[in-house]
C-alpha cells in the first residue's frame, strides 16, 4: 500500500508571518526504530508496507502527499527571561490530519534540519532525547494525562555533535496543536493585533469552540492547565522546563526535555541540569503555571476593547488559577487515597502523608501503590522509619471506615488511580544507553510495559523497583 495521510492544513492557511515554508532536510540513511501503529490507526493514516518507505517519511526524506511543511514562529520566557523570537529551530510541522472521528492533529518532525529559527543550532536531534520523548510521552498517555504523542522514531545514519559524537535521530510528534503561550507572546510583543486576533480565533475554533472571545479562551486555558499540572503532580512528574514556549494552549503536556518522575518524594526535587535555582521544581509547578498564564493574559489584552476593565477581569481570572488547581489537586489526592468523596480535612490528611513521605524518603509511586493493595500496612517498608507512617495509617483507616466503601471497591479504585509503573529515570537512561550501543530491546520492552501502568504484566514488575544508589539519575538534560 502507498502512504496516505488525511491532511488538511489549517495553520498553513493563516497569514504568512505565522511561519516559514520549509521542507525537512533529508538525512543520509533513515532507519526505522519504532512506529506507533495504534496511534497511526487512530489518526487514520495508511503507512507504506515497506518499512524503508515508512522510515523515509518519518526521517523527512519523503514528504507525504498533501503535507505543507512549515516551521512555526513563536517567542517565550525561558527561565523568566524574555526571548523575542524562538520558533521551530529543529522541527517541521508536516501538516494537520483529520482523523476519521473528525479530530484534528498536528504531525511534526523533530530533528528535521535547520530552519530560519535555528539560531546557532544544527536543527538536529540525537537518539537519546528522541527515545526519551517516545518513552515518556507514551507513558504519560497511558497514565491518562493529556500529552503530545509519539508516532515514530527513526535513526538518520548521521552523527550529531553534542558532548560527543552521537547517533542522529528524528522524532515524529503528534499534538492537538503546537500553539503555545509563546505564540501569543510573539505577536503581542510586535503589537501585531491583527495576527493576534487571527491566532485567538484559530485557537478558539480548534480547541475551545464554546469559548467566547479572548476572555473565554483565557478561562479555558486556565482550566486545562490547572487540571494538567494537578495530574502531573499526581504521578510525580516534573516537567523541568516550563518556559512559556513549552506551555500549550490545548492543555497537552509538551516538550519532554529534562523531565523526570520522582523516585523518593520531595517537593523541592529538581533534575534539570540547567535549573540552578529550582524554578521548575516539582512543588513549584502550580506557581509557575500561574506565572505563564499571566503572560498569556498580558498577551491577550490588546484584543480587549476596554483595557482597564480587561485588566481587572484578567487579573481576577489569573488569580482564580490557584483555586482551580487546588480543586483539581484535591480530587487527584482523594482518588489516590481511595476516598469516594471529598470532605473537610481530606487535603490535610493527604498533605500529612506527603510530609511524612518527604521525611521518610519514601518512593512516591510505590508508597501509593502499596496503599492500594489488600495490606496497606506494607507501605511502611517504603519509609526510612516506619513509625510516622504507621501513625498516619491509623488516621487514614479511620477516614476510610467513615465512608464504608467495601474493601474490593477501594482496592480497585486505588489501583486505577495509583500506577505500579512509571517511566523511572534510570530505566529510561538504561534504554537509551543500550540503544546507543545498538540494542533496542530495552527500549521496546520499556515502551510496551509502560503501556499498562495500572495493570502491569507480572513479568514487568522489576521495572517498578526504584534505583539503587549507584543507579540513581541525579541530572537530566535538555533535548538539544
Ligand atoms: P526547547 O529547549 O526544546 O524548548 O527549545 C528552545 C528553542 O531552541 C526552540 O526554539 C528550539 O527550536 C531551539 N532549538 C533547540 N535545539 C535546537 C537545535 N539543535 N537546533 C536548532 N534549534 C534548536
Ligand atoms: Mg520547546
Amino acid at each position: 500500500m502507498t502512504a496516505h495521510f488525511p491532511f488538511d492544513n489549517s495553520y498553513a492557511r493563516l497569514p504568512a508571518r505565522f511561519f516559514t515554508r520549509q521542507d525537512p532536510v533529508p538525512v543520509e540513511a533513515p532507519g526505522l526504530i519504532a512506529v506507533n501503529e495504534a496511534l497511526a490507526g487512530r489518526l487514520g493514516l495508511t503507512l507504506p508496507d515497506d518499512p524503508a518507505e515508512t522510515a523515509a517519511i518519518f526521517a523527512g526524506n519523503r514528504v507525504p502527499a498533501g503535507a505543507e511543511p512549515i516551521a512555526q514562529v513563536y517567542a517565550g520566557h525561558q527561565f523568566g527571561g524574555w526571548s523575542p523570537q524562538l520558533g521551530d529551530g529543529r522541527a517541521i510541522l508536516l501538516g494537520e490530519v483529520v482523523a476519521p472521528d473528525g479530530a484534528r492533529f498536528d504531525i511534526q518532525l523533530k530533528g528535521s534540519g535547520r530552519t530560519p529559527y535555528s539560531r546557532m543550532g544544527d536543527g538536529r536531534a540525537w537518539l537519546g532525547p528522541v527515545l526519551r520523548e517516545y518513552i515518556v510521552s507514551e507513558a504519560m498517555a497511558a497514565l491518562g494525562i493529556p500529552t503530545t504523542r509519539a508516532l515514530a522514531a527513526v535513526t538518520t545514519g548521521e552523527v550529531v555533535l553534542r558532548e560527543g559524537r552521537m547517533p542522529g535521530a528524528v522524532f515524529a510528534r503528534v499534538a492537538a496543536s503546537h500553539i503555545r503561550v509563546g505564540t501569543f507572546q510573539f505577536f503581542a510583543s510586535r503589537q501585531d493585533t491583527e495576527a493576534l486576533q487571527a491566532l485567538a480565533d484559530h485557537a478558539i475554533a480548534r480547541h475551545y469552540p464554546d469559548a467566547e472571545g479572548p476572555a473565554g479562551l483565557l478561562d479555558a486555558v486556565i482550566a486545562a492547565q490547572a487540571d494538567l499540572v494537578a495530574r502531573w503532580m499526581g504521578v510525580g512528574f516534573i516537567h523541568g522546563v516550563m518556559n512559556t514556549d513549552n506551555m500549550t494552549v490545548s492543555g497537552e503536556t509538551i516538550d519532554y526535555g529534562p523531565c523526570a518522575f520522582l523516585d523518593a518524594y520531595h517537593p523541592q526535587m529538581v533534575f534539570s541540569s540547567i535549573d540552578h535555582y529550582g524554578r521548575y521544581a516539582y512543588g513549584n509547578q502550580p506557581q509557575i503555571a500561574v506565572w505563564n498564564i499571566a503572560q498569556l493574559a498580558t498577551a491577550l489584552l490588546p484584543l480587549m476593547p476596554d483595557r482597564d476593565a480587561a485588566i481587572e477581569a484578567f487579573t481576577a481570572a489569573v488569580n482564580g488559577f490557584a483555586e482551580r488547581f487546588d480543586d483539581a489537586w484535591h480530587r487527584v489526592l482523594a482518588a489516590k487515597l481511595g476516598l469516594a468523596e471529598i470532605r473537610e480535612g481530606d487535603a490535610a490528611l493527604a498533605f500529612d502523608l506527603l510530609e511524612r513521605m518527604a521525611k521518610g524518603e519514601a518512593d512516591f509511586t510505590n508508597t501509593f501503590r502499596a496503599l492500594s493493595g489488600a495490606e496497606p500496612e506494607h507501605a511502611a517498608a517504603e519509609f526510612s522509619k516506619p513509625g510516622p507512617f504507621e501513625e498516619w495509617l491509623e488516621k487514614w483507616r479511620a477516614r476510610l471506615a467513615s465512608e464504608g466503601r467495601d474493601e474490593a471497591t477501594r482496592i480497585a479504585a486505588m489501583q486505577a488511580a495509583n500506577p505500579a509503573l512509571i517511566a523511572r529515570n534510570h530505566r529510561v537512561e538504561e534504554a537509551i544507553a543500550a540503544a546507543v550501543a545498538g540494542d533496542l530491546a530495552p527500549f521496546h520492552r520499556l515502551t510496551e510495559a509502560l503501556s499498562r501502568p495500572f495493570d502491569p504484566n507480572p513479568a514487568d514488575l522489576d521495572l517498578a523497583t526504584p534505583p539503587r544508589p549507584e543507579e540513581r539519575v541525579t541530572q537530566t538534560f535538555c533535548g538539544t
